[in-house]
């Protein structure tokens, strides 16, 4: 039985004191939600307090990135070790901003991949078309290449620490959803090419994430096709209200 997820994804927001704001409210309005694992991915800066602050909680914190070396020379960087040593066990790699902005290419991904493994953490591994891809009917295409590029050389006995994030780049902040069907298409066809590299047991046990511009309005219409195992949210992520709301959805 795959787990269901709601993950938060807090990007390059909230200073200290915003985040103990958001951790606060997050405490009072946290209820358990039988079955469903909830994670929020604050910035490094931030990641130790979080953890201390939510222990009480059933929730779980995760890294926006990490660097794919253990040590060295790199300066501005975080490894894998840095984040463990806080607790910190559960990385987002390959999300669509880090593709774009900072230019990491599959092969990066996969080193980085690696090195969250390493380090025995869970990899929330994110893919994705742009825009113009889907317009020219390439989406399953680019996704697949994603896939087999940045995740399939891990071996099968560590899938159980490989969690999908599907989040098509056109709705990633742009407030525009795919629909749940094109969700499900996705993440159905996702489901099919892990089946095909891995087996059935492998598919059918990954928690395949759908992000993408979801709020409270529309969570419960996308979580509730078949292949999709839960969201990670950006935007919505950042009120304590919404993002529990997200949650009760399921
Ligand atoms: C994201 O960046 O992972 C994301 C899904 O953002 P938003 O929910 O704001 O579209």
């Amino acid at each position: 039985m795959r787990d269901k997820i709601v993950a938060g994804n807090w990007k390059m927001n909230n200073d200290l004191a915003q985040t103990e704001d958001l951790l606060s409210n997050i405490k009072k309005l946290y209820k358990e939600k039988e079955g469903v694992r909830v994670i929020v991915a604050p910035s490094f800066t931030n990641l130790h307090h979080a953890f201390e602050s939510l222990r009480e909680l059933p929730v779980d914190v995760a890294a926006q990135n990490m660097n794919e070396n253990s040590d060295g020379a790199y300066t501005g960087e975080v490894s894998g070790q840095m984040l463990t040593s806080i607790g910190i066990k559960t990385v987002i790699l390959g999300h669509s901003e880090r593709r774009a902005i900072y230019k990491e290419t599959d092969e990066l991904l996969a080193k980085k991949v690696n090195a969250a493994l390493e380090n025995d953490m869970e990899v929330i591994f994110c893919c994705g078309e742009e825009l113009g891809e889907r317009k020219t009917e390439k989406h399953f295409e680019v996704v697949k290449r994603q896939l087999e590029k940045g995740l399939f050389h891990v071996p099968e006995a560590n899938w159980n620490k490989v969690v999908i994030a599907y989040e098509p780049v056109w709705a990633i902040g742009t407030g525009e959803t795919a629909s749940p069907e094109q969700a499900q298409e996705m993440h159905a066809f996702i489901r099919k090419t892990v089946a095909e590299k891995y087996g059935n047991e492998v598919a059918n046990d990954v928690a395949i994430l759908y992000g993408g511009s979801v709020k409270p309005g529309n969570a419960q219409e996308i979580f509730a096709k078949e292949d999709v195992d839960g969201g990670l949210i950006g935007g919505a992520s950042l009120k304590a209200e919404d993002f529990m709301a997200i949650v009760e959805a399921f």
